[in-house]
């Protein structure tokens, strides 16, 4: 029997409708979800509409998500209020964090083919995409985080679900709506990016429970780094560091106590990378300190200011008071009963290594500065005082051989030489930057290619016949 083409038409017409109508998104508002589980669908249902978007309409939508985080007024509410809401940090600084992540975070052009030709045909070698990613974001870097993941991730071909921080709730919210309307605007499928209503560490729970998240990426603490770890999935994780710098008496040391104090106080040394002791060599040590006066730094001399300053920003010497996270030197000073000008960035004072200062990662402008004999016992200890976290560590020297020794011996993932702690992510060094630096799992700083698949396409016996 013959069947009619009409009427194959009108049925394969039928099928692709219905199977249309069954991956419709789940609704929510501009990526806005009442339950992890709902956020999750719906992303990934724009995961199976994104996979036939072609990579220039991802350039499209990646640079629609720069430019809604670059327009001014985005710019300058997104930074004021994540000040307000968490409570740490400064304006100028987020501006500054949140427009680098919007210029510099890698698009389409991180992902590359290679390919290999031969007598037996064409194989290439391609990026693809995981799916739907989870990605966790903390408090310290809130809106620069989802910025720099959603662009990389996008890039990347995946969607995105975004658990925050529930105290970074609200700027994420509006951040997120926002790319929402700019990638609407640029056409794209609904729900690229999503995120739930109320943060919480259920949802978080609720996201690492999901089958259908295929890479979780963690930026945060020790828990969350270790939580994501033993999921069972594909996991990568962006932990703490405690950052050591070590001066030595060749380095240029007017311009290294400049860097110190710049990298320390950058957004109040929230940074997972900034300045968090100082290892400095006995015969440049005061010099050093001199000159860190000289650009910003109030020393604390008197060790019962000192001890009363460990009670005052930790927990019994072992973590950071929360209340002190993130707050300028000028208000922890207040705090201590000292008042000081908007000039004064970092406090610092002369600490023995087991100092809770040294040992601690403060994220707040303290920087302890530990007098050792020599290079060699410099280096040994700030291979310590890092902790193995393999995050990011300083050196000022001229001296190439030893250089070359501590970037071996601490093998972390960013080790920036005679400069301050920032050019590491792309401020004033080379290189693109990131908010998510995977050193407990190796990717480094993360960009496009961190969150993709590696596939081999095979086409066979092309070769011998072009021959
Ligand atoms: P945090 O670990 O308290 O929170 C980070 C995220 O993890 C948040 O979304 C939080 O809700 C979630 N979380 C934390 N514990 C959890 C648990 N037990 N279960 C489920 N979810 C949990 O960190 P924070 O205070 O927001 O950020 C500061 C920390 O993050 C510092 O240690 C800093 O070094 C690190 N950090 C690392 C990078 C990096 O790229 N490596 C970047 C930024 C911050």
């Amino acid at each position: 029997m013959e069947i009619d083409a009409k009427v194959i038409e009108d049925i394969v017409n039928e099928v692709i409708k219905s199977s249309n109508a069954s991956k419709a998104a789940p609704s929510g508002n501009l990526g806005i979800f009442d339950t992890m589980d709902a956020a999750v669908d719906a992303a990934d249902v724009a995961y199976k509409q994104y996979l036939h978007c072609s990579f220039d309409d991802r350039r499209k939508y990646v640079q629609a998500i720069r430019d809604t985080a670059l327009d001014e007024a985005h710019l300058k509410e997104m930074s004021e209020n994540t000040v307000t809401e968490t409570g740490m940090g400064e304006v100028s600084y987020k501006i500054a964090k949140n427009t680098l992540a919007a210029t510099q975070t890698p698009g389409v052009e991180d992902l590359y083919t290679s390919a290999l030709n031969g007598d037996d045909g064409l194989t290439t070698i391609e990026y693809s995409p995981f799916g739907v990613v989870g990605s966790i974001t903390p408090t310290t870097n809130p809106t620069e985080t989802i910025i720099n993941n959603s662009i990389g991730m996008l890039a990347a071909g995946d969607t995105v679900v975004f658990s925050p921080h529930p105290k970074a709730k609200n700027v994420t919210i509006k951040l997120v709506k926002w790319i929402n309307e700019a990638l609407e605007k640029a056409g794209a499928p609904k729900n690229l990016v999503c995120t739930v209503s109320e943060p919480s560490i259920e949802n978080t729970q609720a996201m690492l429970e999901n089958d259908k998240i295929r890479l979780l990426v963690a930026t945060g603490g020790p828990a969350i780094v270790n939580k994501v770890l033993s999921s069972g999935k594909k996991a990568i994780g962006a932990g703490a560091g405690n950052p050591p710098v070590v001066v030595d008496e060749t380095a240029n040391i007017e311009q290294a106590a400049k860097d110190i104090i710049d990298g320390c106080s950058f957004d109040n040394n929230l940074p997972c990378t900034s300045e968090k002791e100082v290892i400095a060599v006995d015969s440049i040590a005061d010099y050093l300190m001199f000159n860190m006066k000289k650009s910003g730094g109030y020393e604390l001399k008197d060790p019962d200011q000192i001890n009363k300053l460990v009670e005052l920003t930790t927990v019994k010497g072992k973590s950071p008071n929360k209340d002190f996270v993130g707050k300028s030197a000028k208000y922890i000073l207040e705090k201590l009963g000292i008042n000081v000008g908007d000039e004064i960035k970092v406090i610092f004072m002369e600490t023995e290594f087991e100092h809770p200062f040294v040992q601690v990662e403060m994220l707040m402008p303290i920087l302890p500065v530990v007098r050792v004999e020599d290079c060699e016992r410099a280096m040994e200890l700030a291979v310590i005082a890092e902790h193995g976290n393999r995050h990011t560590a300083m050196m000022h020297s001229k001296n190439i051989d030893r250089l070359l020794k501590f970037h071996k011996m601490i093998q972390t993932t960013i080790f920036v030489k005679n400069g301050p702690s920032y050019a590491g992510i792309g401020f004033g060094g080379e290189g693109h930057a990131t908010f998510t630096i995977a050193g407990p799992t190796g990717e480094g700083l993360t960009s496009a290619k961190s969150f993709s698949r590696i596939r081999r396409c095979v086409l066979c016996g092309v070769g011998k016949e072009l021959l």
